[in-house]
């Protein structure tokens, strides 16, 4: 066994069908009154219901959340809180909603006053184990990490994740499986988030053949949102790698869509890494193989299965344009990170280019 620390963060997880019912108990235990409910645009009906639930416990609805938090939101949504004395936030959404109300919390935090989130995740992204904060400036995207931004409760319900369309479904999904697998292999890991890992892979692609078949699959629309649990948790508490950076590089740089770009880029990175991380590649093809997928290796299981179940498998689908893959892989050395095998130039701009054209690993 390798030598390891690891120190949980706290979380508090209430999880199943209905647990939305649970939202009034769970501010009132963090002895909240009053509660900003965050959610995107096209997410205001819940968030409208959300604060119906609250009742007088509801300070208000901030329907403005966006991808990657630009700093002009999160600047309204503090200016909204403050306006309308809310002493917590509710965000049910996705990462873009979790990052809003990191944004408020990172702030509050700044002082001393204490700002708790509850997540109610309608995604796979995970956002809501990490105390992992994403703000936007200038088209410049920074991340850190605070403590004080961890959700203080999380509320998983699978029947708000019912809506989510079937092709976020399967991105999503691979999003989670992504810090999974770079969990596996990361320099900083330990036994039960290796456990953690292998499960939440396991629990994603078994969820994907029944809800291609009907999305509305309330027990596998269940065992999405556990993977979504079981692999936020890994990427909360261990260092990503390789894929990670590149994906926010991607991201952030060239504007392109958060779950598709993890989706077409992990089984490249996977065949980046798999000689140097034998372990973890063989811990993922056995996690897919127990969801009733063998497969020859870990870069091509992870690309089968995103490609079975329609996801996009080229970055020139998603919007990628060819002449910036140089920059990405510059950007993507430019700092020294921890991962399995070091991080070379030439080697990495042969990945984006196979990630750019779609071409099934070996
Ligand atoms: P998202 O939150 O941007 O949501 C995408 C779209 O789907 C939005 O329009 C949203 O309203 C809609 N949507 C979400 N759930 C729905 C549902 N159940 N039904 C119908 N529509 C629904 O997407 P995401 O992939 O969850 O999050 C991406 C963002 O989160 C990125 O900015 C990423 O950097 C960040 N993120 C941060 C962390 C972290 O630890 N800080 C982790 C993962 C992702």
């Amino acid at each position: 066994m390798t030598p390891f620390n690891f120190t949980a963060a706290p979380a508090r997880v209430v999880f199943g069908t209905g647990s939305l019912q649970h939202l009034v108990r769970e501010i009132e235990a963090l002895g909240a009154h009053r509660a900003l409910v965050l959610s995107t645009p096209e997410q205001a009906a819940s968030a409208r219901r959300v604060a119906e639930l609250l009742g007088s416990r509801a300070a208000g609805v901030y329907a403005e959340a966006r991808m990657h938090v630009p700093i002009e939101t999160a600047r309204g949504a503090r200016e909204e809180a403050r306006r309308l004395g809310a002493d917590c936030a509710v965000a049910i959404g996705g990462g873009s909603t979790t990052g809003l109300g990191k944004a408020i919390a990172l702030e509050a935090a700044g002082g001393t006053v204490r700002f708790p989130i509850v997540a109610i995740p309608t995604t796979y992204a995970g956002s809501e184990m990490t105390p992992i904060w994403g703000l936007t400036e200038g088209g410049v995207k920074k991340t850190g990490r605070d403590p004080r931004v961890l959700p203080a409760a999380v509320i998983y319900d699978p029947e708000l994740t019912m809506t989510l369309p079937l092709g976020l479904t399967v991105t999503s999904a691979l999003n989670a499986i992504a810090h999974a697998a770079e969990g596996l292999y990361a320099h900083d890991g330990n036994p039960v988030m290796s456990l953690m890992a292998e499960e939440g892979i396991r629990a994603a692609a078994a969820a994907l053949p029944p809800l291609l078949r009907d999305a509305r699959d309330l027990e596998a629309r269940s065992d999405a949102l556990y993977a979504a649990w079981l692999c936020g948790t890994v990427l909360g508490n261990v260092a990503m790698g390789l894929h990670h950076k590149l994906c926010h590089t991607l991201g952030g740089t060239f504007d392109l869509p958060h779950a598709e770009v993890h989706t077409v880029v992990l089984p490249h990175v996977l065949a980046y890494n798999a000689g140097a991380a034998a372990a973890a590649m063989a811990r993922v093809v056995r996690a897919i193989a127990s969801a009733g997928r063998p497969a020859a290796s870990a870069p091509r299981a992870v690309f089968d299965l995103a490609r079975d179940h329609g996801a996009p498998t080229a970055l020139r689908e998603i919007g990628m344009p060819a002449d910036g893959l140089d920059r990405a892989a510059d950007l993507a050395v430019q700092n020294q990170y921890p991962n399995p095998r070091p991080l070379e130039r030439a080697a990495i701009r042969e990945l984006l280019q196979r990630a750019y054209e779609g071409a099934r690993p070996d």
